[in-house]
Order: C-alpha cells, then sequence, then structure tokens
C-alpha cells in the first residue's frame, strides 16, 4: 500500500508501516512486544525519533510510543530502523492487530499472583498466525494482567485476561463495563481469548467494539466460550493505584515510575531515561496506559538517583502533580482537526486549583480520552464548549474563550 493510499484510510489505529496524517507530519505508531521495550531499542527510538521526525515521542492511552513529524521521504528509514530493532511486523495487517496491553510491573512486582509475559507473548503469536482475525477492527484490543496492585484489569479491552491465582480469568468488554465471564488455565486462557475475537467476528456488522454489540449476540459470544471456562466463584475487585516515583514491593525489589505531561516525551528524556535506566539495573522499559513508564531498580538507592535524573530533565515523578488530571490532545498546530492550543490551554489550568479531572480536546474526536470527565473543553472556531461530567460528544451547555475557562472552576 502506498504512503497516499495508507494515510487515507479512516478510523485506522497508525502504525509504522501505516502512518496517519496530522498537522505536523505522518504519526507512526510503535507497538512493543510484550508491554516493554529493551533499552537499547528505547535509545534507538528516541534517536530516531529525533532523526526521521519533530523529537516529540507521545505515550499513547494503549500504552504504545508515537514518533511524530515524519515525513514521506523519513518514513522508510524509520521502518527500517525499527526493523532492525526487531519491531517491525511482517505486514500491516498484523501490525495493527497487535493491540495488547500488559501489566507494567509483570515479572517484576512480586505480589502479582503469576508473571503474566508468556501469556501476552502467546497472544501476540496467535494473533499474528490467525490470520481471519487480521479482519478485526484496528481498534480491537486485549489486555493481560498479573493481579497484583498496580493493575491494568480496570482499563477497556474487548477482551481481558487476568491472572487469579495460578488461573486465568477472561472477561468481555460490554456497555457496562468488563463482564469477567470465566477462568481456565493459563494456555486454555490465551486460546478462549482468541475464540472471543473470532466469535465478535463471527457475530458483528458494523460494530467496532465487543462494547457495541447487542445482548443477543454477546450471549452467543458467551455461549461460544463457555465449553473452555470454568464458571468465576467469586466477584473480582481491582484497584486503581497508580503510583509515580520510587516504587517498594518489599522481598528488595524495586522499581521507578515516571511521566510526562499528556503523555509527550522528548527524544532527550526517553533517551536519558533508558540510558539512567540501564544505570540502575533495569533490563527493560514498561509502558502503562496511564502514560507513565515503569523500569525495574537493583536497590533503593539506584531508585532515588534515576528519580532525581527523570526530575531534572523534566519528567513528572509525582502521581499528586496536579497536570496528570488534565487529558489534552495534541491540538493545534499539530492537528488540522483543532482551532485551538489545546495543551498551551491545559498548562494554564494546571496552575488554577481544581478538583477532579479535565479532559481538553482540540475537537469532538475526543482522542485524549474516551472516557467521561468531570469537566470537558471542545474547541470549536478558536473557543471551547463546555462540558460538565461527559465526554468530548456529548452536549455542551455553554461556549467559552480560553481566556475564561479558569473562571469554571469556580462554579
Ligand atoms: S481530538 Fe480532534 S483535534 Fe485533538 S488530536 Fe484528535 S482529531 Fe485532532
Amino acid at each position: 500500500m502506498s504512503i497516499a493510499a495508507a494515510v487515507e484510510v479512516k478510523g485506522w489505529c497508525p502504525g509504522v508501516l501505516q502512518p496517519m496524517q496530522s498537522g505536523d507530519g505522518l504519526i507512526a505508531r510503535v507497538r512493543p512486544r510484550g508491554g516493554a521495550i529493551g533499552l537499547t531499542e528505547a535509545k534507538a527510538l528516541a534517536e530516531a525519533a529525533e532523526r526521521f521526525g519533530n523529537g516529540h515521542i507521545d505515550l499513547t492511552r494503549r500504552a504504545n510510543l508515537q514518533l511524530r513529524g515524519l515525513s514521506e521521504a523519513s518514513l522508510k528509514e524509520l521502518q527500517d530502523a525499527v526493523s532492525t530493532l526487531g519491531l517491525l511486523d511482517r505486514d500491516a495487517r498484523t501490525e495493527a492487530v497487535r493491540n495488547i496491553m500488559v501489566a507494567p510491573l509483570a515479572g517484576i512486582d512480586p505480589g502479582e499472583a503469576l508473571d503474566v509475559r508468556p501469556l501476552a507473548r502467546a497472544l501476540e503469536k496467535g494473533l499474528a498466525e490467525d490470520v481471519a482475525l487480521h479482519d478485526l477492527p484496528s481498534k480491537f484490543g486485549f489486555l493481560v494482567d498479573g493481579g497484583g496492585g498496580i493493575s491494568i484489569a480496570g482499563e477497556r479491552a474487548d477482551v481481558a485476561l487476568r491472572a487469579v491465582g495460578k488461573r486465568i480469568a477472561l472477561g468481555l468488554d460490554t456497555r457496562s463495563g468488563t463482564e469477567w465471564i470465566g477462568w481456565a488455565a493459563p494456555e486454555t486462557a490465551v486460546k478462549a481469548a482468541l475464540a472471543a475475537a473470532r466469535a465478535f467476528l463471527g457475530v458483528r456488522r458494523e460494530q467496532r467494539r465487543l462494547r457495541d454489540v447487542d445482548d443477543q449476540d454477546l450471549a452467543r459470544l458467551r455461549s461460544a466460550l463457555a465449553p473452555m471456562l470454568h464458571a468465576m466463584e467469586d466477584d473480582m475487585p481491582i484497584a486503581s493505584h497508580r503510583p509515580l516515583g520510587v516504587l517498594s514491593f518489599g522481598a528488595n525489589r524495586f522499581a521507578v515510575g515516571v511521566a510526562a505531561s499528556f503523555g509527550r516525551f522528548e527524544a532527550h528524556q526517553l533517551w536519558n531515561f533508558a540510558t539512567m535506566s540501564e544505570e540502575a539495573g533495569a533490563a527493560d522499559i514498561r509502558l502503562s496506559p496511564w502514560r507513565s513508564l515503569y523500569v525495574e531498580a537493583r536497590d533503593i538507592t539506584s531508585a532515588r538517583q534515576l528519580v532525581d535524573v527523570a526530575r531534572d530533565t523534566g519528567l513528572i515523578v509525582d502521581a499528586e502533580d496536579p497536570i496528570l488530571r488534565i487529558d489534552a490532545c495534541p491540538g493545534a498546530p499539530a492537528c488540522r482537526s483543532s482551532s485551538v492550543d489545546t495543551r498551551h490551554d491545559a498548562r494554564l489550568l494546571a496552575t488554577l486549583k481544581f478538583k477532579g479531572n479535565v479532559h481538553v480536546s482540540g475537537c469532538t474526536k475526543g482522542c485524549a480520552r474516551s472516557a467521561p470527565a468531570d469537566l470537558v473543553l471542545v474547541g470549536e472556531h478558536g473557543r471551547y464548549k463546555v462540558i460538565r461530567n461527559g465526554t468530548a460528544n456529548d452536549t455542551p451547555e455553554r461556549t467559552i474563550a480560553a481566556e475564561e475557562a479558569g473562571a469554571l472552576f469556580d462554579v
């Protein structure tokens, strides 16, 4: 497929083989394998972002790295570089279907019931090998969670696998959230996850997500999977814990978590973080869907040193930083659909006192956040539509100028 044809595909998540056009050039999304990127690979990607793009690297809500500002000429060079790193898939369809989030502390947090990285790899392999599954809509995704304290099981994914003891629970995304429909041994659970995706293809008409199928079709899916699963015996409480800075798990295990405003890392920040993580004893960098990176550290001293260096390079190491409660898409001038500089305005809002969370979106597409936010500002003709307790697509109560946004917090 030519680049011109590739960038015209609507509703497609950009890959390295199939980029997406944006206001600042082509966007290429690099999907990690098993939720992690090796330190050498992270440094090479940072260098590639600088050399072939504009140096901006976004950590997406699906825990991928997105390089921006590429040209048609530099894209081929990026593809060659990503191929050398072993991160390139054999074709765009195989790349698009490899849509798997993995718990960022898998194999590091001793509190996890199981190291789920082999499950994630088996799922990746199954998706790559079953060509029929390459018809899945590009937004259809999976998550694999180890059952630890820093869990991704509360995130929305069409099919979820979560360790509960040595068993794996399987969840389906429905209109009311994840429905945990049964459990199986790890190997069977991977087969069941792939079977769920096949069953979705069997019942879907225009739907792009599992949550959009009707109750009758959802019942058909449950029945198709029932022979592979045992009934759930208990409810499964899911904690939402997203710490940053130094993380201590006991048993002499430590990790470090860092974030960047709106998930935007600059190439030099990623390169420095990977370099210093190596010195701290890390083997790789883990990506989370809440736009933070995690690495293991060999001891508390190394962890503290890494946090200090990360802070010095402008990364966020405090989970209470108010900017983490604001989601903002790139907006203008990076995105042609926006008439407002969302991130500039969001940074001004972050200096004010506010409660809850805020979503600043360049348009009604709401790329930065699909879940409702307490306050949503949606750009239109250089002003913002105001929505409370909703999404970027909901009905606004009024329209305001950007400089009036601060007053909304006093209401
Ligand atoms: S929400 Fe709209 S303006 Fe923002 S990045 Fe998406 S398409 Fe562009």
